[in-house]
């Protein structure tokens, strides 16, 4: 992964605070200088942006470091969890330039030691089984004004403890029959610290260990376990978790065992958009769109199929940086990264998203002329394709005004245009219906303005794209707007669902004429449409018929003139 390279990290000017611990760290010599983090994520959904924030800080700060980063499964909820999410994920770390090479690691690969820690709790009378039922445990935990009360069950003897444990192991008890709770302070200020579970009752058959369980493991209880089993040095994760690291840090003392630092950081936020993979669930199951990887979606696969680039992704997650307040990004930089990197990247072509027809009065019938056209102007994209030109082309509808305000420099009565690598045309007529709606524009051709200039070298102002009738391909447009009409549809207020506030037309269809070269063009491909925007041809193609996706659109000058008058 190549993070912003542009400071070292042993630089500690401007450097973001996850920089300054690990230098305190590597300068006290706590962790022997190493540097090993890990990225875990549940495998009960699919990857979105904000899961591209943390990739991009774990995977680059053991890159700029010199160290490791692991891939780890947390895996210990058999029943939300798949296979099919743990694919999605390998594959989409590894897109976004994560290498763990045979660092994968599953939290339940640990099952059988972390159930041997959960006995040395017990025998070190630190952990007991409690028999009361969900509701009353959660009744007597009390509040955050209120200590919590002690269960009738805290002070059964290790004998009893380890019998009862073995037993719910053994598959004697229903779920939550019994739980074991670490012994620690139902009085505590802190309400995590209030004899929180350990293991729990669950008959469930996990994607992994099969029915080899039917007591899990919490959260907490394994977080902190797989870092210290993995050596991992810094245990970074998102800041709801900042009242667990007093739990964190209590499991691996009362074991006795290595022991990481766990540090906080706040979760991305995106505007437009929602960033819970069980509100993702939810828009997925629900049909709201077109599955995980919908181009609308805020995932990761959803993402790259519109187009954008794990380079684009992870300069935008270099540029958000990294804090600990809560805060909330434009979902208008992301699209400025992509922007950026496509700008760079894809070559540029011409397709027609509204069509109108153009006739060239004075160019020959049946004449066509191959224009060999570059990639892009200035070289950054190499190669070329062949562009034919003919009598009949497709013009955008939008690039011709009957009656043109001022300023306007593209096609209308009177007004010569630039066709783009081409000639110039001047308007001559416009051919209606009998609705009045234009359906022709008669134009003629300048020969000596081949290639588009003239030997007068008379000023033209407007240069527009077009498509040659007889070769245009004709191809699906998917035109995406943002998926919700809200830029903060987590938060709805009281009654209103975040489903309520999905923006109607956040996807648009339309038949699009484009030059032959753009059927050529395998799936996943990015391109730009010169003046319209960048496009990724979608998986959908099929020869001869393409489907494109609109990445992003180009800042449209005109839009901000047209706004403005
Ligand atoms: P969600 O709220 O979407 O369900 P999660 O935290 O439950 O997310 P995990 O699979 O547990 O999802 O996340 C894996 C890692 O990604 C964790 O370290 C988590 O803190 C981090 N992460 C999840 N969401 C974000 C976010 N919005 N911004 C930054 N990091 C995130
Ligand atoms: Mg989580």
């Amino acid at each position: 992964m190549n993070m912003d390279a542009s400071s070292t990290p042993e630089n500690s000017v401007g450097l973001d605070f996850l920089h300054v611990r690990i230098n305190q760290d590597n300068a006290s010599g706590r962790f022997g200088r190493k540097v090993h983090t890990r990225f875990p994520p549940e495998p009960n959904g699919y990857l979105h942006i904000g899961h591209a924030k943390s990739i991009c800080i774990n995977f680059g700060l053991a890159q700029e470091y010199g160290g490791l980063c692991n891939l780890r499964f947390d895996d210990t909820n058999p029943v939300k969890e798949d296979t099919e999410y743990v694919d999605s994920i390998r594959e989409d770390v590894h897109w976004l330039g994560g290498e763990w090479d045979d660092r994968e690691y599953y939290a339940s690969n640990y099952f059988d030691q972390l159930y041997a820690f959960a006995e040395q709790l017990i025998r070190d009378g630190k952990a007991y089984v409690d028999s009361q039922s969900a509701e009353e445990i959660r009744a007597s935990r009390g509040t955050l004004t209120q200590p919590g009360t002690e269960s009738p069950y805290r002070n059964r003897s290790i004998e009893e403890n380890l019998d009862l444990f073995h037993r719910m192991r053994g598959g004697e008890f229903a779920d939550g029959e019994h739980v074991l709770r670490a012994k620690i302070d139902m009085a505590s200020p802190n309400v995590v610290m209030r004899d929180p579970t350990l293991y729990r009752i669950r008959h469930a058959e996990h994607h992994r260990t099969g029915d080899k369980w039917c007591v899990y493991p919490m959260y907490d209880f394994t977080h902190c376990l797989s870092d210290s089993l993995e050596g991992i040095t810094h245990s970074i994760c998102t800041l709801e978790f900042v009242n667990n690291r007093e739990l964190y840090d209590w499991v691996l003392d009362a074991l006795n065992v290595y022991h990481p630092q766990q540090i906080e950081f706040a979760r991305l936020g995106l505007t437009y958009t929602v960033l819970s993979k069980r509100k993702l669930i939810q828009l997925v199951k629900g049909g709201f769109v077109r599955g995980w990887d919908d181009p609308r979606m805020p995932t990761i696969c959803g993402m790259r199929r519109r187009g954008y680039t794990p380079e684009a992704i992870r300069d935008f997650c270099s540029r958000i940086g990294v804090a600990r307040a809560e805060n909330l990004v434009e979902y208008s930089l992301l699209e400025f990264c992509v922007r950026e990197h496509l700008n760079a990247i894809a070559p540029r072509t011409m397709a027609v998203l509204d069509p109108i027809k153009v006739v060239i009065e004075n160019y020959p019938e049946g004449q066509v002329e191959w224009f060999d056209m570059p990639f892009s102007q200035d070289g950054s994209v190499e190669g070329s394709r062949k562009v034919p030109f003919s009598r009949e082309l497709y013009i955008e509808r939008d690039d011709f005004r009957e009656d043109p305000p001022k300023k306007f420099h593209r096609l209308f009565p009177g007004s010569e245009v630039r066709l783009r690598y081409a000639y110039y045309v001047t308007c001559k007529d416009v051919i209606k219906d009998a609705d009045g709606n234009i359906v022709e524009l008669r134009c003629t051709y300048d020969p000596e303005s081949k290639g588009g200039a003239t030997p007068d070298g008379r000023k033209i102002k407007g240069t527009i794209h077009w498509v040659s009738v007889p070769h245009a391909v004709s191809a699906e447009v998917r035109l995406y707007e943002h998926l919700f009409t809200s830029p903060t549809p987590g938060n709805t207020p009281e009654g209103v669902e975040f489903t309520d506030l999905l923006n109607p037309d956040s996807m648009r269809v339309v038949t699009a004429q484009v030059e032959p070269a753009l059927a050529e063009f395998p799936a996943g491909s990015r391109v730009q449409f010169e003046r319209l925007g960048y496009f990724c041809v979608d998986p959908d193609s099929k020869p001869g018929a393409p489907v494109f996706n609109r990445t992003v659109t180009l800042k449209d000058s005109w839009a901000k003139i047209e706004g403005k008058q």
